[in-house]
């Protein structure tokens, strides 16, 4: 995760601002003079992106150490940790005489920083406009004490971190999950003996590695936690499996998860419950139900099942589903087509213009309704992040949007887009 880091002088505000920025009381706000803290991590989501945040504290408020000397060594430090620096001033003291030279040091850093002038309890205050004379960039103004604006700042953070998204890793990274038996080892097993298929020659890769990487039509892949799938049936119960760290890490580990199920059992709670861990992490998710050869079947089979599923969890209709036999290796290599495929709807990204041509369209076609008599407003969207996609709409009221409006919205994006296999997050926000 990208590390952002606070510094300033002593009583600006920093550890009530890094409070409010992670949402809770993890930073002590001292109330004695030359109490000596810690630097405090707090970790902090904001429209699907997620940060450190680094109170960089460990001040002494000693007046024999010059301020110069204190913030100095917190810029250092920073300098060499975070990927982003917010230089916190505060607006009712104004521009400080060593604020100037605080801002060459930042400048001279390299590192991106945020001019944020702390204190501005009331939004209208001018207070704030003397910092321009720092030529800092457009000084934030906000209040760590009644929380104004600090939506507008970590807009400002997001944008500023490296974005993770946008470079395509070297291998795509693959979980096959799903309960014991159901063939997973087979499966993989199956796919390293496809001749299309090269086993990548990589020094230290055994049969017993961790991972296991292969190359399919050019991409890499490497599919995640092999050996431990092969010990995995001996282990595990199957109850435990699904609550099991493994499992977790697995998903963790992992860009895409293929959940296999076994077509001679169905669907089981087990089998949702672990689809929707990796679905509610952000993954890329396809249903694999294999062991087809076994089932007794008509033309219409395959749609029942996949019907069925979808009427206890509606979201298993945004994602494909590949009927195989892994011994057989019937759609085997099918899988691996559709792995390919999840990762670009997982990544893509809808230009803005388009994200508001599509919300203009669907709103048209049905008014957000109104909440206790108040208009409910919204007024553009963008996609905010890829892998997965996130588009935010930003509307007057964002917590009033009745939630069955909110999955008309997905609904829309879905079939305006796709984002086949991905989970699509639509999350609102307030702009006047
Ligand atoms: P895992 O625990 O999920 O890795 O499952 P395994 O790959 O060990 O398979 C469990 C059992 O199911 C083994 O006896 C396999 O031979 C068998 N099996 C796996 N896939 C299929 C399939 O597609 N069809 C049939 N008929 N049997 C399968």
């Amino acid at each position: 995760l990208p590390v952002v880091a606070l510094v300033g002088r002593p009583n600006v505000g920093k550890s009530q601002l890094f409070n409010r920025l992670v949402g809770q009381h993890q930073a002590i706000v001292s109330e004695e003079a030359g109490t000596t803290r810690d630097r405090h991590f707090g970790r902090v989501e904001w429209n699907g992106r997620s940060f450190w945040l680094v109170d960089t504290g460990g001040l002494v408020e000693d007046s024999t150490v010059p301020m110069d000397v204190e913030i100095r060594k917190q810029v250092v430090q920073a300098i060499g940790e975070a990927d982003l620096l917010l230089f916190v001033a505060d607006a009712r003291v104004g521009v400080h005489p060593s604020d100037a030279r605080v801002v060459d040091l930042l400048r001279g850093s390299g590192k991106p920083f945020l001019l944020v002038a702390n204190k501005v309890d009331n939004p209208q205050s001018s207070d704030f406009y003397e910092f321009y004379r720092l030529n800092a960039g457009d000084p934030i103004p906000v209040s760590a004490a009644n929380g104004t604006n600090s939506g507008d700042l970590l807009d400002e953070i997001t944008q500023r971190l490296p974005d993770q998204d946008e470079a395509i890793p070297e291998a795509l990274r693959v979980a096959v999950i799903g309960r014991p038996n159901v063939g997973k080892s087979s499966f993989v097993n199956r796919l390293l003996g496809e001749e299309r298929l090269v086993v990548t020659d990589v020094a230290g890769t055994t049969r017993d590695s961790i991972d296991t990487p292969m190359r399919y039509h050019g991409r890499d892949l490497i599919f995640v936690d092999t050996a431990g799938l092969r010990r995995q049936s001996k282990i595990d119960d199957g109850v435990e499996f699904y609550s099991s760290l493994r499992t977790r890490r697995a998903i963790e580990g992992a860009d895409i998860c293929v959940l296999m199920i076994d077509a001679t059992l169905g669907l089981e709670n087990q089998d949702l419950k672990i689809a929707t861990l990796a679905w509610e992490a952000g993954r890329g998710l396809i249903m694999v139900v294999n062991k087809w050869d076994l089932k007794e079947k008509d033309g219409k089979t395959a749609d029942k099942f996949k019907k069925e599923a979808i009427e206890k969890v509606p979201y298993l209709a945004f994602v494909p589903w590949i009927f195989t036999s892994a011994l057989t290796g019937q759609r085997v290599t099918r899988v691996l087509e559709t792995i390919v495929e999840v990762e670009s709807e997982w990544r893509k990204r809808i230009p803005t213009s388009q994200v508001n041509e599509t919300l203009e369209s669907l709103v048209q076609r049905l008014q957000p309704p109104q909440a206790a008599g108040r208009e409910v407003r919204l007024l553009y969207g963008t996609q905010v992040t890829a892998a997965p996609p996130t588009i935010a709409i930003f509307g007057n009221n964002p917590d009033a949007v009745a939630e069955h409006y909110i999955r008309y919205l997905h609904n829309g994006f879905r079939a305006e887009y796709g984002f086949t296999g991905a989970p699509l997050r639509i999350v609102m926000r307030h702009k006047n």
